[in-house]
């Protein structure tokens, strides 16, 4: 047993708990994080980091839902479903399926435009504080259409961001050539001008967990297995763990469901894995993070390596990782860069997915010493400064920000 009480407890040292923890220890509370992993090692590692202004689409939406049948059982497609998870996703399935009619995909995307319109500024202010501003690069990002058909089947949902105040310029040919001389030869493309993308999230997220112990965060390498209500606050429990908070922050991503439970919300949190391959290069052959969109990738610039990364796989935290979504990304980048060698390294994570792309922020519904911060699903990283500064007005009983008001855990009932 090390320590037994702290002010606030944070659970999970992700993106979400260690940017929580720098905005707490920052207005000068006593922050515990607690973590058996070492800080920013979950999915908050491997992503495509891009701060991604323009993701303000939900993944269910009726696109998605249409083409839902062949997205899933097409073994070449970017979206997966392992068999033997079905039984245990069916009630998240029916959900998300659910979300993804009109009027609730329309209601969840203006939720997600409201959350997303600040999270560049966000990111350039936490990045600043941390030292961190030049992995932090202004590059935008590009979806690129390989064929006029893929181009053509995403103009709907390109005039839907803007409509949403997305800045979009739509790139022809010789103008995406002329960004990304590199590519081969493009249909066209989108650029999305104000995006900025993180260089090299891990080494991001290690800076952020310094400037939180700078400011006087501690970090505690154990397991929370339960959250029990005590007099004036919250205990954490887990092996060897038994500290008393006034408050508890979940943001064990996706392993929070059953935290959340023992806290009395059922929050139907599920996962989206998701992969990535690496190949280590001086100088990466693009100059921003672009999206070969039929590919469901990302190939992403990062300090000394590309990185591809993405795709969506239905299947659990328990089952290993599927070779066959490695191998598909391998030969989606290899259809662009012809050239690549092995791949260095390649890696899972567990995205925390919630039904209607909306993540759980605020208080539990059994009261509001125990708040909830996880299930930031494609954009935990674009949201993880916003999310932090949400959670320390939670903590500090300031008048909540509105455009939160949709992630209220309270809407799973
Ligand atoms: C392939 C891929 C690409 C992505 N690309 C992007 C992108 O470009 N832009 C973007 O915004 N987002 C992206 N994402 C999503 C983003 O990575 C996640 O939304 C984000 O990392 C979630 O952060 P988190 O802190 O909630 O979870 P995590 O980073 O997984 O952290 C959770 C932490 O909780 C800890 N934990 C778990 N259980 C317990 C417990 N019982 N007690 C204590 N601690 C516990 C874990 O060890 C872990 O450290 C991508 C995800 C993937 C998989």
């Amino acid at each position: 047993m090390e320590r037994q009480s702290a002010e606030v407890a944070v659970i999970g040292a992700g993106v979400i708990g260690l940017s929580v923890a720098l905005r707490l220890a920052a207005e000068g509370r006593e922050v515990v994080v607690i973590d058996p992993e070492p800080p920013g090692s979950g999915a908050s590692y491997g992503n495509a980091g891009v701060v991604a202004d323009y993701a303000v689409l939900p993944v269910g939406t009726p696109a998605v839902l249409a083409s839902l049948p062949r997205l899933m059982f097409d073994r070449t497609s970017p979206l997966a479903l392992r068999g033997a998870a079905i039984p245990a996703l069916a009630p998240w399935l029916l959900r998300f399926l659910r979300q993804s009619l009109p009027a609730p995909a329309r209601r969840n995307a203006a939720a997600l435009a409201g959350l997303l319109g600040p999270a560049v500024a966000a990111w350039e202010a936490m990045a600043e504080e941390v030292g961190g501003t030049d992995l932090l690069r202004p590059s935008g990002s590009l979806y690129a259409y390989e064929s006029a058909a893929s181009m053509q089947a995403t103009a709907r949902e390109l005039a839907w961001r803007r409509d949403l105040g997305v800045a979009i310029e739509m790139l022809g040919p010789a103008e995406a050539a002329a960004l990304e001389p590199r590519l081969p030869p493009l249909a066209g493309a989108a650029h999305f001008p104000q995006t900025r993308a993180l260089a090299d999230p891990g080494l991001m997220l290690s800076l952020v967990a310094e400037a939180a112990a700078e400011r006087g965060a501690t970090f505690l390498r154990a397991g929370a297995e339960r959250l029990v209500r005590s007099a004036g606050g919250v205990t954490v429990e887990g092996t060897g763990l038994r500290l008393h908070a006034r408050r508890a922050v979940v943001a064990a991503g996706a392993h929070a469901r059953s935290l959340a439970r023992s806290a009395g919300d059922r929050i139907p949190l599920e996962t989206e894995r998701g992969y990535h391959l690496e190949w280590d290069m001086a100088v990466p052959p693009l100059g921003r993070p672009v999206c070969p969109v039929a590919r469901g990738f990302y190939l992403c610039p990062m300090a000394g390596r590309l990185r591809a990364a993405g795709t969506v796989e239905l299947g659990g935290l328990s089952a290993p990782p599927s070779p066959h979504r490695l191998a598909l990304i391998e030969r989606g980048a290899r259809a662009i860069f012809p050239d690549l060698p092995a791949p260095a390294r390649s890696w899972m994570g567990f995205r925390p997915s919630l039904p209607d792309s909306l993540p759980a922020v605020g208080p539990s519904r059994g009261g509001a010493e125990v708040i909830h911060a996880f299930g930031h699903g494609h954009i935990g990283m674009t949201l993880a400064p916003l999310t932090a500064e949400a959670v320390a007005d939670m903590v500090a009983d300031r008048p909540p920000r509105p455009e939160f008001g949709p992630c209220a855990p309270a809407r799973f009932g």
